[in-house]
């Protein structure tokens, strides 16, 4: 048997005999999808450069506000137009099958929500680019109507209609404090899982880097799906190296969980 259908029939036996999974997901779920990752060359951050674009820049300088709105406008539609792929249904079927306890993922783009996972047991830790909000008042402001704005030519960034302040698109950037109850949050369930797995991520962005340590530390195997090593492969009891897609689909079919929508 090779090395990846060894690590997959771990990971399978581990799921089956699990009962309280909290599921971490990165960029890497979302790249078959079509939604490129970080380190994607065609990626957006390759046209524009995260230091340049950090919290503190787009509060204090309008400048850095309208630039930021026309890369979210760039952006934007990739994400509102994705669909979900196997991988994600994955997911939202550990959830159906009484098996998750959280779903913490990283990514922005809402494919989890798409694919089925519950509001509830799903934590969007960077936030959501499918919404925008208020920094200044925190009112919601509506995604789509920013959008079509700054599509018919709006070059300057969208004032909030509450307060006058700082529209942002509803995700955490560089420089951002974490949402505390989330976080919390999130660091609990791993304390309290039977097992973590970690999907397409590259375990270097704390906090949420730190999940896989805190599982482990209270006695919780992980395993991790990723096309590439990670910094965090020596605490996993399973490392199944592939595309996410193909991966997760297998293991659930050897832990002998009820598949829909793919
Ligand atoms: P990352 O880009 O640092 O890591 C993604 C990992 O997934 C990499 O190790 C990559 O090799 C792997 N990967 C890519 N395609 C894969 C596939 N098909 N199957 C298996 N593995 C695959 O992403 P990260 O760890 O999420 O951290 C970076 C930050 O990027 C996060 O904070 C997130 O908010 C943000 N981000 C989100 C999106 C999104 O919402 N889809 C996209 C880009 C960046
Ligand atoms: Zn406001």
């Amino acid at each position: 048997m090779s090395e990846r259908q060894n690590s997959i029939q771990l990971a399978s036996s581990l799921l089956k005999e699990a009962s309280n999974v909290v599921v971490l997901t990165g960029a890497g779920i979302s790249t078959e999808s079509g939604i490129p990752d970080f380190r994607s060359p065609s990626g957006l951050w390759s046209r524009y450069d995260p230091l340049e674009l950090t919290f503190d820049r787009f509060c204090n300088d309008s400048r850095v506000r309208a630039k930021y709105w026309r890369m979210a406008t760039e952006s934007y539609p990739v994400l509102r137009d994705a669909q979900p792929n196997p991988a994600h249904q994955a997911v939202a079927d550990l959830e159906r099958a009484g098996k998750l306890l959280l779903l913490v993922t990283q990514n922005v783009d809402g494919l989890h929500q798409k694919a089925g996972s519950s509001a509830a047991k799903t934590i969007e830790i960077h936030g959501s680019s499918l919404r925008a909000h208020c920094v200044d008042c925190w009112a919601e402001h509506d995604r789509e109507a920013i959008h079509a704005d700054l599509v018919a030519g709006r070059t300057e960034a969208p004032p909030c209609q509450s307060c006058g302040g700082r529209v942002k698109p509803a995700t955490i950037s560089f420089g951002q404090a974490m949402p505390e109850r989330e976080t919390l949050e999130a660091f609990e369930a791993a304390r309290n899982c039977d097992l973590m797995i970690v999907i397409g991520s590259s375990l270097v962005v704390y906090p949420v880097a730190g999940l896989p340590d805190e599982a482990a530390a209270a006695g919780a195997p992980l395993i991790i799906v990723n096309n590439e090593a990670t910094p965090k492969d020596d605490l996993a009891a399973a490392c199944v190296v592939g595309a996410a897609a193909e991966s997760m689909s297998l293991i659930l079919r050897g832990a002998g969980i009820p598949r829909s929508g793919s």
